[in-house]
């Protein structure tokens, strides 16, 4: 698979800090609205939709990707015109001085202030809570002029491909997870009626989907995702990595993570859906995972089959984290196979 075959770069290059999803939602709709039914936006932002199926089953099943990605807020601005900036979602201080950045819709371009090494004896990094951005203004009331407080800060990083399978750019959690959707949206209706969201505020908390079980009622729920792989040496006194995943080595079914313990039956027919197809595939590890939308949905109403399917990907939440296209196929295929197999009875206990 080619990066243009996947709208990757799209959705990618397109900023979407939690809480203001709008230009992703805005290309997800596009992509999706001559292939589904029942499209609406829910009052927080999610993207619910339809793909009518060829009625062989009435399983109601969802399947939830996050547009959102972390990012952060601009609350105020120095009288010398620099932006301060506070994180929105989780993301690590010491990889952010002197990356770029873009601010609010109009892609204000920007800077974070790093002291130069001519200056700089303190090789300590400067506390997030202390970030600015530098866009080049004068004064306060130039920068007031270009960027209003609430405006999101975006990494600035364009999707580029380092070999025919390996891309780099910012957002695949989860622009991957969405492209993968929509390839799932697009291809062969599903013996049901397949139940899409496309989901807000993931990064802050899994606000978006804690609606889901509420307004859908699925009967199960998988969520498409991303996920920590590292496979660089580590320091002595950093823990053992070697059991999380490997990038290129498959789509990863999870076992547990810190919101979800995955449902036996489904997690069950999602590894031997993958065996069948004798395609590569991984298992999430539970001591170093974050948590999905599956967290929220799966104690939703009255509880529901929750399970995530994710891609390894390296050095997430970052300007430049690395894909694997061929992961990307596999997670498409071994999500799009399970669902066409997919009965009532792998949802017992
Ligand atoms: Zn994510």
């Amino acid at each position: 698979m080619k990066l243009q075959d996947t709208m990757l770069k799209e959705l990618t290059e397109a900023p979407g800090v939690s809480g203001m999803e709008d230009a992703v939602r805005n290309i997800i709709l596009d992509a999706i609205k001559d292939h589904v039914t029942d499209i609406r936006i829910d009052a927080l932002g999610n993207i619910l939709a339809v793909k009518k199926g060829i009625g062989k089953s009435q399983l109601r099943v969802l399947v939830a990707a996050h547009m959102d990605e972390v990012g952060f807020m601009v609350h105020g601005v120095d009288s010398d015109g620099m932006l301060k900036i506070r994180p929105v979602g989780g993301i690590d201080d010491r990889i952010l001085p002197a990356l770029r950045v873009e601010v609010g819709k109009k892609r204000i371009p920007g800077v974070i202030p790093w002291k130069p090494i001519h200056l700089s004896r303190d090789q300590s990094v400067q506390k997030i809570d202390n970030l600015r951005v530098d866009i080049g203004a004068t004064s306060k009331s130039a920068a007031e002029g270009k960027v209003s407080i609430g405006d999101r800060v975006v990494f600035a990083s364009e999707t580029i491909e380092l070999s025919d399978t390996v891309i780099r750019g910012k957002a695949f959690d989860d622009r991957a997870g969405c492209a993968e959707l929509i390839k799932i949206i697009k291809g062969d209706p599903f013996p049901f009626d397949l139940l899409v969201a496309f989901t807000v505020q993931e990064e802050v908390g899994l606000r978006g989907a804690s609606v889901l079980g509420e307004s859908l009622k699925p009967d199960a729920a998988i969520v498409l995702e991303t996920t920590a792989c590292h496979e660089v040496p580590q320091d002595e006194d950093e823990p053992d990595v070697t059991t999380v995943t490997k990038l290129g080595h498959g789509p990863v079914i999870s076992y547990m993570d810190r919101t979800t313990i995955a449902h036996p039956g489904l997690r069950k027919h999602f590894v031997a859906t993958a065996e069948s197809l004798k395609m590569p595939h991984q298992f999430r590890s539970p001591q170093y995972a974050g948590g999905t939308d599956a967290g929220t949905i799966h104690i939703s109403t009255s509880g529901i089959p929750a399970l995530t399917v994710s891609l390894p990907c390296r050095y997430l939440h970052s300007p430049f984290s690395i894909l694997n296209l061929d992961d990307f196929a596999g997670g498409v295929k071994l999500v799009r196979q399970a669902l066409m197999e997919l009965k009532p009875e792998h949802l017992e206990r």
